[in-house]
Parts: structure tokens; C-alpha cells; sequence
């Protein structure tokens, strides 16, 4: 009477958290401003400025047209909620 249990959690192969990278659409991240940046909040179009005190965020959009990328978009994290979020909910 053997028992064999040696495959019973070996295998779990499937990874449900792998991103669906053929569908190309615009998307949100949000980001810790550098040092010397120099983008414009595509908003208000003020200069998001690097503060070296606190961590300012800013919003990066890659903008998607036609499923192919046209351009990023940079934004407050203020102004991007006033514009109703245009690309959706801004991951970290
Ligand atoms: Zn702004």
C-alpha cells in the first residue's frame, strides 16, 4: 500500500496576474516627481515641480490612439481628479 503524494502541490502553473499586453490602451500611473523634471500638467499647464520636502506626485498618462501610442500626458494628481480621471484610476 504505497502512498504517493508527491504531486499534490507542486504544479499551480497558472498565473492569473499576468497583464494582458496586447490590448494597447491609455493608462495611468502615478509617480514620484524627479529632480529636474519639466513636464506640464496637461491641465492647468504649470510646470510639476520636483519638491525636495515632500513627495509630489504627479499623474503619467501613456495616451493610446488607435491602439497605437500617441503621447504621454503628465498631471497634478489634483488636476487629474478634476478632469475626472480621463485614463482611469492611476496605479503606483
Ligand atoms: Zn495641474
Amino acid at each position: 500500500m504505497a502512498t504517493d503524494t508527491s504531486a499534490s502541490s507542486a504544479s499551480t502553473s497558472a498565473n492569473t496576474s499576468a497583464p494582458d499586453r496586447k490590448r494597447w490602451k491609455s493608462r495611468a500611473v502615478s509617480r514620484t516627481v524627479d529632480a529636474g523634471n519639466s513636464a506640464y500638467c496637461a491641465v492647468c499647464d504649470e510646470l510639476i515641480k520636483f519638491r525636495a520636502r515632500i513627495r509630489a506626485e504627479q499623474i503619467i498618462c501613456n495616451v493610446y490612439v488607435k491602439s497605437r501610442w500617441d503621447r504621454v500626458e503628465h498631471y497634478h494628481p489634483d488636476c487629474y481628479e478634476q478632469a475626472g480621471a480621463p485614463y482611469g484610476e492611476p496605479n503606483g
